[in-house]
């Protein structure tokens, strides 16, 4: 199949050539390109980059991944043409270096490497030295008049060649290397002498043959059995392992590369080394690496020696070290980023081996990205858009010491970033306790609800045995910046234990663990960590940022300390603050409870007022706080049950004061225990009163404005005199009431005539007016669908997308845990709908809402809030369909203001390369 489609393009491609011609699968260095990784692999590209470029690298020769995926097609053999191929250009690389391949005097010796388009972990490592065989070793040993030398190059070669092609286990190749360096005097592979090196060479061969193979003395039939093996690799179970992992096809192949070998093993002026042309991990701009002399291939990374720092080559080789400075610059100007090279130096002589786009951590991210575009190496557009949404949630939040060496408990799933440490604790209250006496706590539970908040609050970091990533947990972690692993199945909670148990190992209470919720990592111990920094460089990127996006951000924010971050993060003002999370905290929930417990309307409204001030001295910091920034504030939304405790719970508590009933001392005893557990009864009887079959679509948000005006009365009283108490200190005050819920219009019209009532009442007592707005949010694929007539009496939507997936899919997202994630894995789903808007289908929805709302009212101003909001690819969707901003949590701002300008800039790269095809469409008619 891919070699007919690939034959179709060489037709099409070259119809000026005899239709005989054969399929290229081969090129040199000169021939390829930097553009074309798909095809020449990511390490290919870079060689032919630099050799272009005029730089000294050793010639080569790239097989290219169309012959990798030809040679699947072709039942594991080379395609047709193929190996000439190879031996043509071979025989081009001879005469570059003046060496033949296999000759017994001057022999040519080569390096087989694998590199795919993507640096991939797992694949094939790379051979050095092939061509060796007894007699050509004699040759190169003639060749250099370095006899130990060319020994320590075949002894390298028969190890490599054993345990890569031949796949022998590298520990027996390493056995007989420590065994022979044992035996000299320093102990290092440096001291070995030719005697000793020829004995390990003997020792590798019998190694080989124990294992019933052979090294091929004939270097063709190496080279074949070298480029065979890095096929095969493509395939092998870690490289599809980490494809499957990272998404990455299984089609794209793997391209080899054959290059002429320098040698860094000859003596002391020679070495090999690696590099970064910044700091990978602050971004300081200055060469950072590790080299060492008289050393081949890995040697540096596989730790042989202990390798020295960059900047002593400054003094040991001046001459080397200022030619590789220089070229390190030319590659940054050459690709206008941070690049990553291999180099060796051969008596005295720099060669350049790899070159590719440098990792780094989310702090360099930011810094090479400004530092680039004030030194004008690339616009500010361009950094802005080098700096990925992780960068800047890895520098927004401490991070575990990648350096440290620690212990994996268990691993979950990523719910929160950051990373924090504490003593296991398995109780809200105990957390609570702890954290007040000065401890530090890592709250452990199955799960969370409601009513674990406060311990969540008191704790470093959560970490739940279930759930998914937008389980309770998850999402109000995420909301408080707090760090938080979910859904760590290995965990086996055992709360009457006070411990838990991972792959037999007990955990108990007070032991300390440290979260990474960065990576969903839970560590034994105290972990060290990296505490976050945002510098100037942070900000000024952020700067450019806002200057190129087109959506608004705001935040979701339910406090005044809420409100302060998100200020501080750059929000733009309060897309969505849910009043209910008011109601958590010990006085306020019996306040709650006595309101929902209320038998008719007299009781609700006194238990009503006492909430009325708490909710007033809420909205007055929150105003505050965002100084005449828009507030978008939600009316009570959540079902009451919410709010009460747990039935089984309330029934092993009855239980417990019936048993102690039993036991009492005294009459007064009797007394007050018969009094506790009337009170249980009645609660009980209340909680299965209102207890519903399925709370997510009964009753709830505004069907409880609607049934309880009283509700909706006290919170709307609360907010306008909120407004007026802070405008009469002079501060503006921009307030939007958000009715939640709505699926009728006839529902927001009537819950907006309540909050009109109570806005002219208000007026009226204080004798001062205020601007307000009324809207809704757009949660139900009803509301959507009918968007044109509930914004006649909208004055803004608002789309909750976390309950429009939910009712879209028919899908609970609380029980969602259990088997999303494996429709995740079988490829039904490409994401969560919950973490990524499924934008096929409740996108839809928002986009016809959004167009159908402003059918009717064209200047309707339309956000998103929900866990979307924070999301990039989201937010990218909310970009293109128009809408005017997106609300996320105060943590994720930064995070929502980069994505957002990132997208703005996608669109305008993308229209202006469609125009630009439309005009050289039109040049050519
Ligand atoms: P990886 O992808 O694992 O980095 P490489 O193909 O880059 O593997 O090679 C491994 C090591 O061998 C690197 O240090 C590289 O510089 C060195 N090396 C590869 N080819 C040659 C060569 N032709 N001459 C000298 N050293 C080489
Ligand atoms: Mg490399
Ligand atoms: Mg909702």
């Amino acid at each position: 199949m891919t070699e007919a489609i690939l034959e179709e393009n060489e037709v099409s491609e070259s119809d000026d050539t005899s239709a005989e011609q054969q399929h290229k699968w081969v090129y040199v260095f000169e021939e390829g390109n930097g553009e074309n990784k798909s095809l020449f692999g990511g390490k290919g590209a870079g060689l032919s980059e630099m050799t272009r470029a005029g730089l000294p690298v050793p010639p080569g020769l790239i097989v290219t991944t169309e012959a990798c995926n030809a040679y699947y097609d072709n039942n594991k053999q080379f395609p047709e043409g193929m190996w000439e191929q190879v031996v043509e250009a071979l025989a081009e690389i001879e005469k570059k270096v003046g060496k033949k391949f296999g000759d017994s005097s001057n022999p040519l010796l080569v390096s087989v490497r694998s590199g795919a388009a993507f640096s991939m972990p797992g694949m094939m490592d790379t051979v050095l030295n092939l061509g060796l065989n007894e007699e050509t070793v004699q040759g190169l040993a003639e060749q250099t008049g370095d006899l130990r030398f060319a020994l320590d190059a075949y002894r390298r070669f028969a190890s490599l060649f054993g345990e890569i092609v031949l796949d022998v286990a590298h520990e027996k190749f390493e056995r007989v290397m420590d065994r022979f360096k044992a035996q000299t005097k320093g102990g290092k592979d440096t001291d070995l002498k030719p005697e000793e090196l020829r004995g390990i060479i003997a020792a590798e061969k019998e190694i080989i043959l124990a294992e019933q193979h052979a090294i091929p003395d004939d270097p063709y039939e190496q080279l074949r059995a070298a480029i065979a093996a890095v096929f095969t690799s493509w395939m092998g179970r870690r490289a599809c392992g980490y494809r499957r992992i990272n998404r990455i096809p299984d089609n794209l192949g793997t391209a080899v590369n054959v290059q002429a070998m320098v040698f860094g093993n000859m003596g002391a002026n020679s070495g090999t080394g690696v590099a970064f042309t910044r700091n990978p991990s602050t971004g300081r701009k200055e060469l950072y690496g590790e080299y060492l002399l008289n050393a081949q291939g890995e040697d540096v990374v596989a730790g042989t020696r202990t390798p020295n720092p960059i900047k002593e080559l400054k003094k040991e080789l001046p001459k080397v070290y200022e030619q590789f400075a220089s070229i390190a610059q030319l590659l940054e100007k050459h690709y206008h980023d941070m690049q990553d090279c291999e180099f060796t130096i051969e008596r005295g002589k720099l060669w350049m081996l790899q070159t590719r786009t440098g990792k780094r951590t989310g702090a360099a991210a930011v810094r090479i990205a400004v530092d680039m575009a004030q030194e004008k190496l690339i616009d500010r557009k361009t950094a802005v858009q080098r700096v990925t949404p992780e960068h800047l949630d890895q520098l927004l939040h401490p991070t575990v010491d990648p350096d440290a060496k620690a212990e994996v408990l268990a691993t979950g799933l990523p719910a929160s970033p950051g990373a924090a440490q504490g003593e296991v604790v398995f109780s809200p209250d105990e957390a609570e306790e702890m954290a007040k006496e000065g401890h530090k706590v890592v709250l452990v539970r199955l799960e969370t609800s409601p009513d674990d908040f406060h311990g969540m609050v008191a704790a470093q970091a959560i970490v739940t045995a279930r759930g998914g990533m937008t389980s309770h947990a998850a999402v109000v972690a995420r909301g408080m910046g707090k760090t938080c692993v979910s859904g760590a199945s290995a965990i086996d909670v055992d709360y009457s234990q006070q411990q838990f148990t991972v792959d037999g190992r007990v955990i108990p209470k007070g032991e300390w663990i440290t979260v990474d919720g960065s990576t969903g990592r839970v560590f034994l111990g105290k972990v060290p960590t990296i505490q976050p920094q945002l510098g100037s460089d942070f900000h000024e990127l952020m700067k450019w940022a806002d200057k190129f996006r087109r959506l608004g951000v705001r935040a979701n924010a339910d406090t005044p300390l809420d409100a302060k971050t998100a200020r501080g993060f750059g929000a733009e003002g309060i897309g969505l603050c849910r009043t209910e999370h008011m109601f958590f905290g010990d006085q306020r929930l019996a306040a709650m409870r006595e309101m929902i417990l209320a038998d008719g309307v007299g009781a609700r409204e006194k238990a009503l007022e006492k909430l009325l001030p708490l909710q007033r001295g809420d909205f007055i910091g929150i105003f505050r706080e965002m100084a005449g920034l828009p507030v978008t504030i939600r009316l009570l939304d959540p079902p009451l049950h919410e709010f009460l405790p747990n039935v089984d719970e309330l029934l092993v508590e009855l239980a417990e004061l019936k048993m102690a009933l039993r036991k009492r001392k005294t009459l007064a005893d009797m007394d007050l225990l018969l009094d506790q557990i009337d009170e249980k009864r009645r609660l009980l009887d209340h909680v299965n009163k209102i207890r519903e079959a399925n709370p997510m679509l009964g009753f709830r948000g505004c069907r409880l404005g609607l049934l309880y005006p009283e509700v909706t009365r006290m919170q709307c009283r609360a907010i306008f005199e909120a407004a007026i108490i802070v405008k009469n200190e002079r501060k503006q005050v921009s307030l939007e009431i958000m009715v939640p819920l709505v699926s009728v219009s006839e529902e927001l019209k009537q819950q907006v005539d309540l909050i009109n009532d109570v806005a002219r009442e208000v007026m009226g007592e204080h004798g001062m007016k205020f601007d307000y707005m009324v809207g809704t949010m757009i949660e139900l694929p009803r509301a959507a669908l009918t968007a044109h007539k509930i914004a006649q009496h909208a004055q803004f939507f608002s789309f909750g997308t976390n309950d429009l997936t939910q009712t879209t899919f028919g899908l609970s997202r609380d029980d969602s845990g259990r088997f999303l994630p494996s429709y995740v894995d079988r490829k039904i789903l490409s994401d969560d709908p919950f973490q990524v808007l499924d934008s096929e289908g409740v996108g839809e929805l928002v986009r016809i809402g959004a167009e159908r709302g402003r059918s009717v009212k064209p200047d309707l101003k339309v956000g998103i809030c929900g866990e979307h909001g924070g999301d990039p690819r989201s937010i990218s969707f909310c970009n293109e369909i128009g809408l005017n901003y997106v609300s996320c949590s105060p943590y994720r701002v930064p995070v929502a203001r980069l994505a957002a300008a990132q997208a703005t800039l996608e669109t305008e790269a993308a229209e202006a390369k469609s125009k630009q095809t439309a005009k050289q469409a039109a040049q050519t008619l």
